[in-house]
């Protein structure tokens, strides 16, 4: 263990864009950034396809946006929340332009807006085709660079937030000598992203386990609404892990779903066929392929333009798995893609933790509802990191003047063969589909596996947060959202609340 305390001013944990994001909007203090990945393709972030969100076009309006935000959060999205946050949108989107972002814009220099899935207006902002994370990314992480208050550790991961009174008071983490270190911090921004790679089949990379959700759970942080996984209908089955995504821009421009025969059956589940909210496409895709049908999506016909050209990414995976995707049907499977719960925060990012705040996928506002809205998170990111930036400015926690000590005694935090074995049981179990007795037997599992791996307090992390999931999906006995019950398939009047753990609303 490390022995040097070293005094920071704002700790930022996670480098994808609401880390990044929070990070330029502090000006007041000194930031480090710590991320346990190596800085360029961080976290989900940079694999974001479609784009953002934003009500800005001439014929769009934010009340427009928030009603179809609404719509798809079955009953549970809060209203204000939603107000704001996309209220706050248009200025945050001309901000990431200022920075560099060059957002896709017609011939008299205006956004270009495209479509997707339960949006009733073209309000998505794209760079590059299918590339939006990527180029964002890129201009953040140069911009960041720059910036002389800013400075970053990575391939160092967090393990514990260490809470003095009901303060944090600094984190623990494994360093880049693969040793455990305290940096003192009486304010943290959590961005640590989402948990689908949780689950056997994932869009997310390979480094979003859940585990900024599972210390500041640990710390004793209020989580909100954590059953709400969302899985993304149309993940490229190509036998590659994580499954790469053709993004739902290409059913916005006319790709279609069909089975083996060539049939179309979409519309047996819902009037919109393929743009139907994303629980109704993934459940119908799900429910086929149990079934035992091949499920491809029809790209050969969009309404302008190839795949090749207006989706360089989707076609170059393809291209990568030996199929053209403007000539052939590209097998497809539903796969865990966006964590609707997460640490309960205010629209300002603030935690029931004093001095702990959070932002990004990491964060639950309410704004998503029991489902998220295509292309609302990286929206609701750059927001949430904004406020979150500005409140930690405005509230700074001076660092209490007497040192403070804190234990730390988990010995082992390597990597852990057992977590294959949760990935699967999470698929299976706790997936697009759950009951009582497959959560119940995926909560044994968990409660067996924590025992025997007590030690490992990364790995404790991770489990924490599979446990969360399972427990509040256990508990919500109805289907709503992309929870779905096969016990309980109605949604019910009595459920239309968020639920919070522990049971208190901050
Ligand atoms: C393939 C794909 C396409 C998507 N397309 C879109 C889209 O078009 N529009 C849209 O709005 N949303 C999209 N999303 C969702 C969106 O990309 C994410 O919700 C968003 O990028 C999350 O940003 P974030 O900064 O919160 O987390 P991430 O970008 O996931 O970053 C999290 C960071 O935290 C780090 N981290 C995690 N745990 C620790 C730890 N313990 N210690 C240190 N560091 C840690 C990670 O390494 C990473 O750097 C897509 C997601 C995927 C996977």
């Amino acid at each position: 263990m490390s022995t040097t305390l070293q005094k920071q001013k704002v700790i930022i944990i996670g480098s994808g864009i609401a880390g990044l994001y929070a990070a330029l909007s502090i000006e007041k203090f000194d930031v480090l950034i710590v991320s346990n990945e190596s800085g360029g393709k961080s976290g989900s972030s940079y694999y974001a396809q479609g784009g953002i969100a934003a009500a800005i076009a001439e014929d769009d309006d934010f009340e427009t946006h928030v009603q179809d935000t609404i719509k798809a959060g079955a009953g549970l999205v809060d209203y204000e929340v939603a107000k704001q946050i996309i209220l706050a949108g248009t200025e945050r989107v001309h901000h990431l332009a200022e920075l560099g972002v060059n957002f896709k814009r017609d011939e008299k220099g205006n956004f270009n807006f495209g479509r997707e899935a339960a949006h009733s207006k073209n309000r998505i902002l794209h760079i590059n085709g299918d590339a939006s994370g990527k180029e964002i990314m890129n201009v953040l992480n140069a911009r960041v660079s720059e910036k002389k208050n800013i400075q970053t550790r990575y391939t160092c991961e967090a393990l514990e937030i260490s809470v003095y009174g009901s303060n944090v008071n600094g984190i623990w983490i494994k360093n880049e000598k693969g040793e455990t270190e305290f940096i003192s911090a009486s304010n943290i921004i959590l961005a640590t992203g989402g948990v689908s790679a949780l689950y056997s089949k994932t869009t997310n990379p390979l480094s979003i386990y859940g585990k900024g959700l599972g210390l500041a759970a640990r710390a004793g942080a209020v989580i909100a609404d954590a059953e709400f996984v969302q899985f993304h209908p149309t993940a490229l089955d190509l036998g590659v892990d994580p499954v790469p995504l053709a993004t739902e821009a290409l059913r916005g421009e006319g790709a279609i779903i069909i089975n083996e025969k060539g049939e179309r059956f979409l519309d047996n589940y819902h009037p919109a066929a393929e743009l139907a909210p994303r629980d109704i496409v993934s459940r119908a895709v799900f429910s086929e392929i149990s079934k035992g049908n091949k499920i491809f999506l029809d790209a050969t016909n969009l309404k302008s333009g190839k795949v090749k050209d207006k989706f360089p990414n989707v076609y170059n995976l393809c291209k990568q798995n030996n199929i053209d995707a403007d000539l052939q049907p590209i097998p497809i499977a539903p796969a865990a893609h966006y964590h609707v719960g997460g640490i309960a925060t205010n629209i300002n990012g603030r935690s029931s933790i004093n001095g702990l705040w959070a932002c990004g996928e990491v964060a639950c506002t309410g704004f998503h509802g029991a489902n998220r809205l295509a292309s609302n998170s990286l929206l609701e990111s750059i927001v949430l990191a904004y406020n979150s930036a500005k409140d930690v400015e405005q509230n700074f926690i001076e660092p209490a003047s007497k040192s403070i000590t804190s234990q730390f005694s988990h010995k082992n935090t390597n990597a852990i063969s057992e977590l294959e074995d949760l990935r699967n049981v999470m698929m299976e179990n706790v997936g697009i589909e759950r009951s009582e007795a497959s959560l119940k037997k995926a909560l044994h599992f968990i409660s067996e596996l924590m025992k025997r791996t007590s030690d490992n307090i990364s790995f404790l992390n991770v489990l924490t947060t599979a446990s969360m999931i399972t427990k509040m999906a256990l508990e919500r006995e109805e289907s709503r959202g992309c929870h779905y019950r096969s016990d309980y398939p109605e949604t019910k009047e009595v459920f239309k609340r968020r639920c919070f753990e522990p049971k208190q609303k901050i």
